[in-house]
């Protein structure tokens, strides 16, 4: 295991949403959300209505700045996700998880929960050195984020398919050598 599994979780709930902005956008009404979030196992209060989508819709663009940004800056701005929303980290169980740490009630708005879950992920890869495992998509046509925790720093492809289709690419362009 890389990291622990609540900020492994995390990381990859974090880069799933992202990416749903891609490709024509996969978050577009209520019911997309539900599916989504019953996708990524997102446990606590939903609003269910436009309020929250938009709140959810309005975190991506900055969820996808921590991919981006260089450490000295991105330290400032996972701080300020979570003094926005007033962290608390508590030590938690609930079914059957095992203990996790919540920074913020499992009540608080779901936009909140989830940029929050974002930003303490991050300060775990930030403590462990390990930010060059966040990266974007290898493929050419594609922005999507990755979460690389293989043992070995060899996951370069996001999760929408980029991986087959290079490795189909290479294969047609044997092909044409031979
Ligand atoms: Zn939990
Ligand atoms: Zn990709």
């Amino acid at each position: 295991m890389t990291f622990a599994h609540d900020t492994e979780v995390a990381l990859v709930a974090a880069a799933a949403l992202v990416n749903s902005a891609s490709d024509g956008d996969s978050l577009q009404s209520p019911e997309d959300l539900v599916g989504f979030l019953d996708a990524q196992g997102w446990f606590g209060s939903r609003a269910g209505d436009l309020a929250e989508l938009d709140a959810v819709r309005a975190l991506r663009p900055r969820l996808r700045e921590l991919w981006r940004l260089p450490e000295p800056d991105l330290v400032p701005r996972v701080n300020e996700i979570l003094a926005e929303a007033a962290a608390l980290p508590q030590l938690v169980d609930h079914d059957d998880l095992g203990w996790h740490i919540h920074a913020v009630p499992q009540d608080a708005p779901l936009a909140t929960r989830m940029a929050v879950e974002a930003a303490m992920a991050f300060t775990d890869v930030v403590r462990a050195g390990e930010l060059d495992r966040l990266k974007t998509c290898a493929a050419e046509d594609c922005d999507d984020v990755v979460v690389d925790l293989s043992r070995n720093r060899s996951k370069r492809f996001c999760e929408g398919g980029c991986g087959n289709r290079e490795n189909v690419r290479a294969y047609r362009d044997r092909q044409k050598e031979d």
